[in-house]
């Protein structure tokens, strides 16, 4: 029976700048429809690292260009512009391989808005470094002009580092419910959302901030009602001991001894844990819901039980 996915590419779907994405998105693709082709509801999330950083960088080049005329980009809209980009390419890979296979299906990417909360502890602790290198000088300015934090980093120069808040809720539901059950292929949540909060009103302000995609594709699945959360990367599975001489790949984990192996340090902060965490938050929001995190490639053999870390209770 066809189940209701939610699928959150990494980074290795997508490459690292523009000619790479026009291949990878190729590949991801065929992985995508294959799931579609047997039967799958498939809502789409992804990451938007490289990419974010190349607009962002190109955005910095243009203000100093002519600061007069162009003010710094905020960030919340260097992601819509990269949702924006990357859906397109993923929206004409997906629809060339759909009529390639006979499958009459429309594709369609949200530009997608996600709550986060103006009290999120992680504002007071920025810690994720963007865009590009500052000379002391440009750093100090932006600080004293735009209020940005600046570290500096490693010697190379100064960078901005940002607030990576938790998504709460995602903006345009509704109308990703609504084309899910249209039967629409959906492209949603790129780069962990567009990062909003509420402001007076019903008007919503752009935060200076990124979303964790891994986590934003957690709401994202739980808000649509998901049977599975599929996070593809760059593994065919999860490892404890990962890297080292007894490194065991594991097939399958419940909450209570994935929690454990989160606190015994299995998984890198910044790459699987985000993953195993929101793994575990999503096959515990309901009955009979699960995750599985697997290599791109592996997708189908994955949801058939065949390889990858299954996540659920
Ligand atoms: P993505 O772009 O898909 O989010 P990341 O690089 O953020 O990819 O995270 C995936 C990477 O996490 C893997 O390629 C692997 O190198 C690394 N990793 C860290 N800890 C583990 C672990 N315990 N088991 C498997 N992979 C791990
Ligand atoms: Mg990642």
């Amino acid at each position: 029976m066809g189940k209701r996915i939610v699928i959150a590419l990494g980074g290795n779907a997508l490459g690292n700048n523009l000619p790479e994405q026009m291949i990878a998105v190729k590949q991801t693709a065929k992985a995508i429809v294959d799931l579609i082709q047997e039967g799958h509801e498939v809502i789409i999330a992804h990451g938007n690292g490289p990419q974010v950083g190349m607009i962002q960088k190109a955005m910095t080049e243009l203000t100093r260009s002519d600061p007069e005329k162009y003010i710094p980009c905020p960030l919340s809209v260097c992601v819509a512009m990269s949702q924006g980009y990357i859906g397109y390419d993923l929206q004409n890979a997906l629809r060339e391989e759909l009529l390639d296979r006979g499958i009459n299906k429309g594709v369609a990417t949200v530009l997608t808005q996600v709550e986060v909360d103006p009290e999120d502890k992680a504002f007071q602790n920025p810690t994720k470094p963007i865009g590009a290198f500052m000379t002391k000088e440009e750093a100090d300015k932006m600080v004293a002009e735009r209020g940005y934090n600046v570290i500096e980093d490693a010697g190379r120069g100064y960078r901005r580092v940002v607030a990576s808040p938790k998504p709460q809720s995602i903006i345009e539901i509704q109308s990703i419910r609504d084309m899910v059950a249209a039967g629409l292929v959906v492209v949603a949540c790129g780069g962990g959302g567009i990062p909003v909060y509420k402001t007076e009103g019903h008007h919503l302000k752009g935060a200076a901030a990124v979303i964790d995609k891994d986590f934003a594709s957690c709401v994202l699945a739980q808000q649509v009602e998901a049977d599975t959360l599929i996070i593809l990367t760059a593994v065919e599975k999860v490892a404890i001991n990962f890297g080292k001489p007894d490194e065991k790949w594991l097939d399958e984990l419940t909450p209570d001894q994935a929690r454990q192996y989160i606190e015994e340090g299995h998984f890198a902060p910044g790459s699987m844990l985000p993953k195993v965490q929101a793994a575990v938050q999503f096959a515990e929001s309901a009955p009979g819901r699960s995750a599985l995190i697997t290599l791109l490639e592996k997708a189908k053999d994955g949801v058939a039980g065949k390889t990858g870390t299954a996540i659920h209770q």
